[in-house]
């Protein structure tokens, strides 16, 4: 039994999954002729209130395309320096769109509006077009931590006043909003663009959907073309996106939960200094001073368990749909054998 906790993109399609994605009715999605990508699209776009969906092979895609549709080169885009889009893609923002980033140290990855508001530039042309403001709901480098819907409300009504396009990285909005109790219809109107992956906690194999007007998604469709994510028979993936969003939206709270247990019994352990506060699915530690986190993940490694070690103190776990109650038990038993 090998217990996968590096990240909850390793969950593998459910029995039922498959069943779904086998019976799928499929077409040609660059003829937007596939009808369970276009029910898919709908499907999240009614969820959140939005107009349209696109349905894309990741999460990186469907961020970078929306980057490319709010910017002109040269525009800026305000995040945060440990998000997602700035941090792990690449450095696609420039790549694909020749825009500029003014970055924000937040608090675990989270900005304020306070913070987009003094990053704004005048109208100056010594200054680059501050055009976009991106934030990410949960934060995967903040360790899946959640924003405040207030603080959310209050960032939105800021990019208004001054005309800034607000993008919503929602890798894991689910994780959020079951969190926080809130509903996707609740996000809809505060953002101009919002990123879902279904490839996350939702377990489904593959995808991502991006939210935004019609007009937004017929430009985004043309410019994820151009990056080379125009798929044909897609309404497998698609169908498996279905049914992560119609069963496995509420069950995330069970990953919440299994999380909250692995961080009270780390916390116990005499070779952790710290666990950062546990909001979702994601548990980042620190290594008490002269151990180093690679010496545990290859202590975990010999004996089944895989954990992602982020810096040279700092252990990541995540917990997931393939994570049953039995290798919960497991984890903690060998966490608790470790010699520091
Ligand atoms: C995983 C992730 C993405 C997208 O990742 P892909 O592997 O490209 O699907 C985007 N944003 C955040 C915050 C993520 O955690």
């Amino acid at each position: 039994m090998k217990i996968d906790l590096r990240s909850d993109t390793v969950t593998k399609p459910t029995k039922e999954m498959l069943e779904t994605m086998m019976n799928a009715k499929v077409g040609d999605d660059v003829f937007e002729e596939d009808p369970t990508i276009i029910a898919l699209e709908n499907k999240v776009a009614q969820m959140f209130g939005k107009e349209a969906g696109l349905f894309c092979p990741s999460g990186t895609m469907t961020n970078q395309v929306a980057i490319k549709v709010h910017t002109q080169p040269g525009d800026e885009v305000i995040i945060e320096k440990n998000s997602h889009i700035y941090y792990y893609e690449g450095g696609g923002i420039a790549f694909n769109s020749g825009a500029s980033v003014k970055l924000v140290d937040g608090d675990r990855g989270r900005i304020t509006a306070e913070d987009v508001l003094a990053r704004i530039n005048p109208d100056d042309v010594h200054f680059p077009v501050s055009k976009v403001v991106s934030v990410e709901n949960t934060s995967n480098r903040g360790g899946g931590c959640c924003y405040d819907v207030e603080e959310l409300k209050r960032i939105s009504q800021i990019c208004k006043e001054n005309k800034l396009t607000l993008h919503l990285d929602g890798a894991r909005i689910f994780n959020a909003l079951v969190k926080k109790g809130h509903t996707p219809g609740e996000m809809g109107g505060l953002f101009d663009s919002i990123s879902v992956c279904l490839s996350k906690g939702l377990g489904a194999p593959v995808g991502s959907v991006l939210l935004g007007t019609n007009e937004m998604i017929r430009r985004g469709r043309r410019v994820r073309k151009v990056f080379g994510g125009g798929m044909r028979q897609g309404g497998y993936m698609a169908a498996a996106g279905i049914y992560a969003l119609d069963n496995h939206i509420n069950r995330l709270e069970e990953d919440h939960q299994k999380a909250q247990v692995l961080s009270e019994t780390l916390s116990g352990l005499s070779y952790v200094k710290e666990v950062l506060p546990v909001e979702t699915n994601i548990i980042f530690f620190k290594m008490r001073d002269g151990l180093t986190g690679s010496e545990l993940v290859d202590y975990l490694a010999k004996n089944e368990i895989l954990a992602l070690s982020l810096d040279r103190e700092t252990v990541r776990l995540v917990t997931h749909l393939d994570f049953d109650d039995d290798m919960l038990g497991k984890t903690m038993e060998i966490l608790k054998t470790f010699q520091g």
